[in-house]
Parts: C-alpha cells; sequence; structure tokens
C-alpha cells in the first residue's frame, strides 16, 4: 500500500530501536469480543466443522447476513443467491473486478481511495479513470465533472463512504445521485461499506441497497475485522445483486473452497451480538477522534469532527508533499502516518493517522510532535 521508500524508512527506524509510534496501519487494536471467541472455539471442538465448508458460505451465516440487513437497513435480501461469505471484503473486493472486468474495460476510482478499489481492477487489465476527489466537496464524487464520454465507456464504479482514507461521509440524496447516474449509463456500482458500523453521535451510514433499485445494479461489501476487531480471522461479505454475485461465486469456486465453518460461526455469532458490543467500539474510536482532533488543535490543526472510520485526514503544513511529510514526521519523532498519495494522486497534501493507539499512547505522539516543533501554520497571505 504504501511507497517502497517509505516502507524500508520505517523498517529502519524500527531497526534503530526507534519506539514507533504506529498509527499508519488500518489494523484495529481491540480483542475481538469474548461470545465470539468462545463461539468459534465450541465450533473448533464440533468435527462437523473439520472438512470443507460449502462452496457458497454456511446457510446459517448467509441468513445471519440476510437478517442483519433487514435489522440495520430495513433491505430485503435472499439468502440464496444474494449474499456470499468472503475470506474477508478485500479478497472479494479484488476477485470481483477478476470476474467482470475484462482487460481494456473503463472502471471509474474515486482518488484517494482504498488500494484494493484500484489494484483489483488493475491486476484484471482495466484501465482507471481517476475521479480526483476534493475538499471542497466534502471529498465526495463530483458526478457532474465525469465527461459524459467516459461515463458512456464506464463498466464499474468503486467508492466508499464512509471513506477509508478521508473518513468523508455521504448523505443519503448522494447515494439516490449515484444510483440515477449508474442506471443511466449502465455502470455496475461497488460500494465498499467497511464502517458501516464505526459510526458516531448518533449518525447512522446509509447503505446503498437502502435506495430504490439500486439491487438491480450493484453490490455492496463488508467485513467483520473492523468492527469486531476481527481483521486477522478473514471474514467479510457482498449482498446485492445476484447474477453478479453468481459470477463472484462461479470465479471463488476455481480458486478457494471458502472460510472454515468455524469462523463462519463466529461471524454469524458477531451479527447477533447486542449493541452494546458496538457502542464500546464506536466509543473507544470516538474518544481517541476527540482527543486527537483537540491535540492537533494545539498545534495548529483545524480538524474538522469525523463522523464515521477510525482515521483522521491531516492536512500537510503548506507547500510540504505528503511523502516529505511523513518521512520528516517518522524521522524526527518515529511516529508512523501514511502518506496521503499512497491512496492515488488525489490524496496529495494529506496524511491519513489512524486511531488505532489509546489516548496515552497518542499523547506521547502529540508531545514528540510538539518538542519536534511540527505544527501547521496556514499559509500566509503575502500583501
Ligand atoms: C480495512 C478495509 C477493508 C479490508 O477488509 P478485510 O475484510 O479485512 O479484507 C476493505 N475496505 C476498506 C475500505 C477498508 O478500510
Amino acid at each position: 500500500m504504501c511507497l517502497p521508500g517509505w516502507m524500508n524508512s520505517k523498517q529502519n527506524a524500527r531497526e534503530q530501536g526507534l519506539d514507533l509510534i504506529d498509527l499508519g496501519m488500518g489494523n484495529p487494536d481491540g480483542a475481538t469480543p469474548q461470545p465470539i471467541v468462545d463461539a468459534a472455539i465450541a465450533a473448533i471442538q464440533n468435527d462437523a466443522n473439520h472438512g470443507y465448508p460449502p462452496f457458497e458460505g454456511t446457510a446459517s451465516f448467509r441468513r445471519a447476513i440476510t437478517d442483519w440487513y433487514k435489522r440495520r437497513y430495513d433491505v430485503e435480501l435472499d439468502p440464496d443467491g444474494e449474499a456470499l461469505p468472503l475470506l474477508g471484503s478485500k479478497e472479494g473486493l479484488t476477485h470481483l473486478a477478476i470476474a467482470y472486468i475484462n482487460p481494456g474495460d473503463l472502471v471509474l476510482v474515486p482518488s484517494p481511495s482504498y488500494p484494493a478499489h484500484f489494484r483489483g481492477p488493475l491486476i484484471a487489465g482495466g484501465k482507471i479513470h481517476q475521479l480526483i476527489l476534493k475538499p471542497e466537496n466534502n471529498w465526495l464524487i463530483d458526478l457532474a465533472a465525469i465527461p459524459d464520454s467516459v461515463a458512456q465507456q464506464a463498466k464499474v464504479l468503486y467508492f466508499n463512504y464512509p471513506s477509508n482514507p478521508t473518513a468523508a461521509t455521504a448523505p443519503r440524496e448522494f447515494f439516490e445521485e449515484v444510483v440515477a447516474f449508474a442506471r443511466r449509463h449502465e455502470i455496475l456500482l461497488v460500494h465498499d461499506l467497511c464502517y458501516a458500523e464505526l459510526a458516531f453521535d448518533g449518525y447512522q451510514p446509509t447503505s446503498l441497497l437502502e435506495i430504490p433499485g439500486a439491487k438491480d445494479i450493484s453490490v455492496e461489501f463488508h467485513t467483520l475485522s473492523k468492527t469486531y476487531n476481527m481483521a486477522g480471522w478473514r471474514v467479510g461479505f457482498v449482498v446485492g445483486n445476484r447474477h453478479i454475485i453468481q459470477g463472484l461465486r462461479t470465479l471463488k469456486t476455481n480458486m478457494d473452497y471458502g472460510i472454515f465453518s468455524a469462523i463462519q460461526t463466529a461471524a454469524e455469532t458477531a451479527l447477533q451480538l447486542p449493541d452494546v458490543y458496538l457502542h464500546e467500539v464506536q466509543d473507544r474510536y470516538r474518544t481517541r477522534r476527540d482527543f486527537l482532533i483537540a491535540g492537533l488543535g494545539e498545534l495548529g490543526w483545524d480538524i474538522p469532527k469525523t463522523r464515521a472510520t477510525m482515521y483522521l485526514w491531516v492536512p500537510c503544513p503548506p507547500n510540504t508533499g505528503s511523502t516529505d511529510f511523513a518521512l520528516s514526521v517518522l524521522q524526527q519523532t518515529g511516529v508512523v502516518v501514511t502518506p496521503g498519495n499512497a491512496f492515488g494522486a488525489g490524496g496529495e497534501g494529506y496524511v491519513r493517522i489512524s486511531l488505532i493507539a489509546d489516548c496515552d499512547r497518542l499523547q506521547q505522539a502529540l508531545d514528540r510532535l510538539k518538542q519536534a516543533g511540527i505544527r501547521y501554520q496556514p499559509e500566509r497571505v503575502v500583501q
């Protein structure tokens, strides 16, 4: 995901014995909730789970997925054909590209975006048309700026709100506009709703499938990795249009045997947990968000309150590029942040900070920035 030189620097710093505060990755730092672990242990003990799992995932996990959709979004889905368990959503996002995109097909991808959203289409031989996101549009895709000739040719649009890396959220009207745009131009919508549950202050992210007619032209990806601290378990799922899902499933039957059934039992348990578990994880990230926004505020940054995700999207000081800024922060302080241009050219001028350390550790990071004299000073207008 990062530039090779960048990775070397992190490795070098580590080898020099620097105490790194790694806020670079999107790897949640908490433990998986105990009921999920307990369900997995019990399922591992059951030898009925020791053989190959069914290709299309277990019936009970698929049912848990569609029940969850009904409960969360009031969206009806058929567990036989409109929901497919995945070995993590990254696997599915990339395999979907391989299943659906032919060499030379035009794919619309925002910039910045989560790397699998452009790497998958590139692996499939697709041509990427970057949709550059801008702060003045609140990091939303500007559909009106897409030339008609491009929209006519485009086969797929990947997008992701609440967004990694910008932490932007999209109002329901935006989803309605995207659906109308995609219907008009016969474009498949691939929405990544990875941060469905990591939302704060009463904000509830929109599912693309809530929009009437969306299911005709869309699929939506989810992961258990972030919400339930299950990144290492490798489990996610895709829902939506049955023909698209069938195509992905057919490709996958030639590549993998699906998810260990015991892990599907654990994932099913996760989706059925009472909301107090969600509130716990939401509170953790909200507390860190408030803490870091306040601390960066003392160093000159004015970061708007994010309503979702586990990231802050932070402008570099004026006239400093993403890579240079991230490198100098690393070298001077041992704090790792991700250069925004690792997510595409549209991320230049920003860094992404992951809220994956507790407030004590975030305070240390802030203290080190302060000691090193790293601050944000808005550009002076010279008269
Ligand atoms: C973390 C992340 C993923 C990866 O999820 P897995 O299910 O762990 O593969 C997918 N999409 C986005 C936007 C992410 O931030």
